[in-house]
């Protein structure tokens, strides 16, 4: 994560040297989201590193990638976020007047660059009833869709950083037609491809909507961790950092990462919906379920999941 114009951001030597430190501890996928990552100078340098060693993710809300194509040619995925195709419904969530259109004009540019771009809503209750529209305008034009889910942060002393906010209109509160969208791209998923999104996370979804249970554990420190703009790690953006990039490897088996772990694995207090996907596909029996799941977009899958493993 990334921010501007701060000292004791990370050097472009420093973060190869972590991304090379994350390789050698197995990572196989690597997301850049903000702050804005595009913001930095020596971004097309980080991209094209850490595309050497993992499937490698960027996020943009469109107000930058237009003028940085350069440096995400060789970006395994571009996610720009888009949350309507209401272009006025889309700046009031997004706060920023204008930001719709530069969103998509940045979809359509990149993917007329042959840049691998998908698209990226979060779903509340402002879009929920639109999102299978949503979803079938954009992979009947060959950009595949991922999810995120609204949430916002709970308060915390210390955490790495903050994301999400409340915003009362926004939450989900009618719960069957939540279960009634999962059900929809479920469907969508047997049809068409570039519904990025398991059926596992799905069906874990439409259980937490239906009955208040989750069927997963988190998994923060073990299968995903978070790492910001100074080389701070912590198990996930809420909580409080607990080493450095440098560190990592002293760390990654000590009794303190073991009892965080257990610790981490006991709390529900967030349902931000990547935390949600690593800890249901955890290990590597889980990345051949998401394989076999996504088998419609297996030929980007394998050509990355290949290349992680050289
Ligand atoms: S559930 Fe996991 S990802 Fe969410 S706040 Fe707790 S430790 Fe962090």
């Amino acid at each position: 994560m990334w921010r501007q114009q701060d000292e004791k951001e990370l050097s472009t030597e420093e973060i190869k040297i972590g991304l090379d430190i994350l390789h050698k501890l197995g990572v196989i996928e690597i997301v850049l989201s903000g702050g804005n990552p595009l913001l930095r100078e020596d971004i097309k340098e980080i991209i094209d590193h850490s595309s050497k060693h993992f499937i490698t993710t960027v996020y943009d809300n469109g107000s930058i990638a237009t003028e940085k194509i350069d440096a995400l040619r060789n970006a395994d995925f571009v996610a720009i976020s888009l949350d309507t195709l209401d272009e006025k419904k889309n700046d009031y969530i997004k706060g920023v007047l204008g930001a719709w259109k530069k969103a998509m004009t940045a979809i359509e540019t990149l993917q007329r660059e042959g840049i691998s771009v998908g698209v990226s809503p979060t779903i509340s209750a402002l879009n929920l009833n639109e999102i299978i529209d949503f979803t079938r305008y954009f992979t009947s034009r060959g950009i595949p869709v991922w999810y995120c889910l609204y949430w916002y942060d709970y308060p915390a002393k210390s955490r790495l950083f903050e994301i999400g906010k409340k915003q009362d209109d926004f939450e989900i509160t009618d719960r069957k037609a939540m279960t009634e969208v999962c059900d929809a791209l479920m469907k969508m998923k047997k049809e068409r491809r570039g519904v990025f999104i398991t059926n596992k996370t799905l069906a874990a979804l439409k259980k937490f909507f239906l009955t208040g249970q989750r069927t997963w554990k988190c998994r923060a420190l073990q299968s995903f961790i978070m790492v910001d703009h100074q080389g701070k790690i912590s198990g996930c953006h809420v909580r409080e950092p607990v080493t450095t990039i440098f560190e990592l490897q002293n760390n990654w088996n000590s009794k303190k990462f073991e009892n965080l772990r257990k610790e981490f694995s006991k709390c529900d207090q967030c349902m931000y919906l990547c935390y949600i996907f690593y800890s249901l596909h955890a290990n590597v029996l889980s990345n051949l379920e998401v394989l076999r799941d996504q088998w419609k977009n297996a030929r980007t899958f394998i050509s990355k999941m290949r290349k992680t493993n050289n």
